[in-house]
């Protein structure tokens, strides 16, 4: 086509042809996710969209723009495409090495937090995470409770890298302690210390859910960061076991559960000889989050003869 007629794009139109589209294939929040692409595409604020939608785009621009929005369209999370997502009000660098914050776990750190808070006032608090993931979790504990120091395991080398990279950019190095280790090795053993808190959101999707899970997160998210790989129950069979040889005398277990698990994952506790069960519900009304308190074990060492 001759230069002359090249058809001029101005943000405005792109804007909406964009959101159209979206639309039209059924992607949800089409409005948000074209703003956020566009932003990023344009190195601006979302809000510089609407103070500039006149602005003709440069080829280069238009681009950029639309390899993003092909990665969306093929269903990647947007949160992959910018690099970055949000948790309880900060920001964490995010790629497919880890799962994407989730808002309702948000839930989960509230809960801890409020727990921290309630333990004696001058000590240092000491918290195990166990799936360390972006290090959503152990960053914002840390940055909530002043007092915390959170030790935070994960059995993907390649998680914790993401994870280092969230510790340094919010300046907590000092006391979020990183550490590669699988929850199936004998942990208690392993750290060599006890911990007041543990906190967990563990991949509790079962695989026969998995394989009917939104593209976004078969697709795109670790598989072992959603599924077990098993019932979806797994992981609270070993939480469960370990917890009275990783915590302090009544120390206090937190754990973030899938829908309509609270009930099931609560009499587990209850039979595992956890006390002072209790569960908090997420913004939607779902029971997400259960707690309770355990008495400290000792390992009973078979003597050699
Ligand atoms: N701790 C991270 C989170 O809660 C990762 C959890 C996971 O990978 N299952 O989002």
């Amino acid at each position: 086509m001759p230069r002359s007629l090249k058809r001029v794009w101005r943000l405005r139109a792109l804007m909406k042809q964009a959101i159209d589209y979206l639309q039209k294939k059924d992607f949800p929040e089409p409005r948000l996710n074209v703003e956020l692409l566009l932003a990023h595409a344009l190195h601006c604020q979302r809000i510089e969209l609407y103070t500039n939608v006149d602005k003709p785009l440069s080829t280069e621009e238009i681009a950029a723009f639309r390899a993003l929005l092909k990665r969306r369209l093929a269903f990647e999370p947007v949160q992959y495409i910018l690099g970055s997502a949000h948790f309880m009000g900060l920001q964490f660098a995010v790629d497919r090495r880890v799962l994407i914050p989730r808002p309702e776990t948000e839930t989960l750190v509230e809960q801890a937090v409020f727990r921290c808070n309630t333990l004696t006032e001058n000590n240092m608090i000491s918290v195990l995470e166990i799936g360390t993931g972006s290090g959503n979790v152990a960053v914002s504990i840390a940055k909530f409770v002043k007092s915390s120091i959170v030790t935070s395991i994960d059995n993907s080398a390649q998680a914790l890298e993401v994870a280092r990279q969230n510790v340094v950019n919010h300046g907590v190095e000092e006391r979020v302690i990183l550490q590669h280790m699988d929850v199936y090795e004998p942990v208690d053993q392993l750290l060599r210390r006890r911990f007041d808190i543990i906190v967990s959101n563990p991949p509790y999707v079962s695989i026969n859910e998995w394989e009917f899970l939104r593209p976004e997160v078969r697709d795109y998210e670790p598989r072992e960061a959603t599924s077990d790989g098993a019932d979806g129950y797994e992981l609270y069979r070993r939480l469960i076991e370990i917890a009275p040889y990783v915590l302090n005398e009544g120390g206090t277990a937190l754990f973030e559960v899938g829908d309509d698990m609270a009930f099931t994952v609560l009499s587990m506790m209850h039979e595992g000889g956890f006390y002072d069960l209790s569960s908090a519900h997420d913004l939607q009304g779902m029971e997400r989050v259960v707690v309770g308190s355990c008495r400290a074990r000792v390992r009973n060492l078979v003597p050699v003869n």
